[in-house]
């Protein structure tokens, strides 16, 4: 497991290094394929569910499961979130970091912040023997508390050698509700957070999820297991943090 989220740590990494005005969503998407299949994996979401892709790209009020596009060509101040999963020796990998291109808003750039922020609280809360729901309301209680919103219709998983496993992982839920949390189980957390509504509209392409007020959302997730010693992170942003500068979100 964590093998193939480093790689899809990796991948985000490279992508890091693409992610600027006037490059396609399309190319990043190619630079992504090659990447995970140098490495000797395979993108987990190339077909998955008819999926066309191997990341998804979202860019601005796109919330996740954009689709790559040559006419998707990011622009100074925008934000895309790029979701990427692999599948290296029969386990499955996912992460998503919502990268900013150029010079990006400062209001954005708090819910970016914001966004990660709300991701490490859930992990944090992610003990053995606590409840999932003591996850899903750290999330909630902090993003809420920044007077963001958080999408209901989309949820984080379980993972292992299949990328969407049982537990669903809401972003919203009560403290102490929700399935027990045990060492051993992994588990996606991936904050949705919008800056205006938590409504989303499902796109007629079947895959993009936008904000129905057209106000920018972020997205993080990282990949972790439950440990006795509390939760370890199986992916990473550190291959991101090498990309960019310090200043960076
Ligand atoms: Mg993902
Ligand atoms: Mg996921």
């Amino acid at each position: 497991m964590r093998e193939a989220n480093q790689l899809v740590g990796k991948t985000l990494g490279e992508l890091a290094k693409h992610v600027k005005p006037g490059i396609s969503t399309l190319q990043l998407d190619k630079v992504a394929e090659e990447f995970i299949r140098d490495n000797g994996a395979v993108p987990a979401f190339l077909g998955y569910g008819g999926f066309p892709n191997s990341i998804c790209t979202s860019v601005n009020e796109q919330v996740v499961h954009g689709i790559p596009s040559s006419k998707a060509i990011l622009k100074e101040g925008d934000i895309v979130s790029i979701d990427c999963g692999t599948v290296l020796n029969g386990f499955v990998g996912d992460s998503a970091y919502t990268f900013c291109v150029g010079e990006v808003a400062d209001s954005v750039k708090q819910l970016l912040k914001v966004t990660k922020d709300a991701l490490y609280l859930g992990i944090k809360a992610a003990l053995d023997g606590r409840r999932l729901g003591d996850v899903s309301n750290a999330v909630q209680s902090y993003c809420e508390s920044h007077n963001y919103s958080v999408v209901r219709e989309l949820v984080g998983h379980g993972i292992g050698r299949k990328m969407h496993e049982e537990p669903e992982v809401p972003n919203y839920g009560r403290r102490g509700c929700g399935p027990l949390l045990k060492s051993g189980m992994c588990i996606c957390i991936e904050p949705m957070i919008n800056m205006g509504s938590k409504n989303v509209v499902f796109e007629k392409d079947g895959w993009t999820v936008r904000t129905k007020d057209r106000k920018c959302s972020a997205h993080f997730e990282h990949c972790i297991a439950i440990r006795p010693d509390g939760p370890q992170i199986l992916s990473s942003f550190d291959y991101i943090k090498e990309v960019l500068d310090s200043n960076a979100i």
